[in-house]
This record gives C-alpha cells, sequence and structure tokens, in this order.
C-alpha cells in the first residue's frame, strides 16, 4: 500500500494517523494473508517520519516436522524519508565511507512512501528463522528414530542381527 505524501501535504495538518489492513505483503517461504497496521505520518520540513506498530498472523511450517502453522509476529516499524533536495545533502553530510544501506533514512520517491514494504522489512526480522509447532516438536518420526539412537539406521540394522 502506498501512501500519496504530496495529496497529505495539500491538508493543514502536519500528523496523520492512520489504522489499515495490508493485503500486499509478501514474504518468501510464507503466506501473509494481512498485516494490520497503526500508524502515524509527520511532515516535517522536507521529510517523512513514519512511525507505527504492526501486527501479523503469517503462514508458514514447523522447521522439524514441516507441519503449517501460524505464528504471529507483531512490532514496531519506523520510517524516514527525505524529499530529494535533502536526502543528496544527507548523503553527502555521511561522507564517502558511510554506509548508505544500512541506514533508515530513504529518499521520498515520486511523493509516495510504500508502507507495504518497509513493514516487510521490519516483519522479516521480527520473524522467528526456526518456527516450530510446539517447543517440544519431535519433528517427523524418521529424524526421531535416528536422533534417539544416535547411531546410523544402516548400522542398527547390522547390530540387530548381532544381537
Ligand atoms: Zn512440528
Amino acid at each position: 500500500m502506498k501512501k500519496n505524501i504530496d495529496q497529505l501535504k495539500k491538508k493543514r495538518e502536519t500528523k496523520f494517523e492512520f489504522t489499515e489492513a495490508l493485503e500486499d505483503v509478501l514474504i518468501e517461504g510464507a503466506i501473509v494473508p494481512k498485516v494490520d497496521v497503526d500508524y502515524s505520518i509527520e511532515l516535517v520540513e522536507g521529510e517523512v517520519i513514519i512511525r507505527g506498530e504492526y501486527t501479523a498472523f503469517i503462514k508458514t511450517s514447523c522447521v522439524r516436522c514441516l507441519e503449517e502453522l501460524e505464528v504471529k509476529v507483531s512490532g514496531e516499524f519506523f520510517g524516514d524519508y527525505k524529499e530529494s533536495k535533502e536526502y543528496k545533502e544527507y548523503i553527502e553530510s555521511l561522507g564517502k565511507e558511510a554506509q548508505v544501506l544500512d541506514d533508515m533514512v530513504e529518499e521520498l520517491v515520486d511523493g509516495e512512501v510504500d508502507i507495504s514494504s518497509l513493514v516487510r522489512d521490519y516483519i522479516i526480522l521480527d520473524m522467528p528463522q526456526f518456527p516450530v509447532c510446539e517447543p517440544e516438536c519431535d519433528g517427523l518420526e524418521e529424524l526421531t528414530k535416528y536422533r534417539d539412537s544416535g547411531i546410523d539406521s544402516r548400522w542398527q540394522k547390522l547390530l540387530d542381527l548381532k544381537n
């Protein structure tokens, strides 16, 4: 979902509050039906500041048993967009060695801010890297056998013969 900042500028206020549901957040290896967001957009001279919170129920799968599961991911997000002129000045002020890519400040392009893409970056960071359906999940039956004996199943057959 994109927000047209130029349109907001025509209004008298400088701070706007939004409660929305984003339906265009795409994350590899997961399904994101929607993301509920509560945020504010603040227009400061040459700059757009976004602060908010999000909640999403993401469908993914347990890393142990591959069972489908839903994880609740929520957190805060923040965005700082500068108009081209201010952005250039900002980059120059950082100096040549600075790592611009790691910074949270972005350039405002075409007077629009892509809220979905901003929130997506935060979801990826907040998502569990190895989701499990339950803390005690033993995983696939085959893997459990292998893990419990601590012996390669091919050797296990030989041991069975020996006994
Ligand atoms: Zn599981």
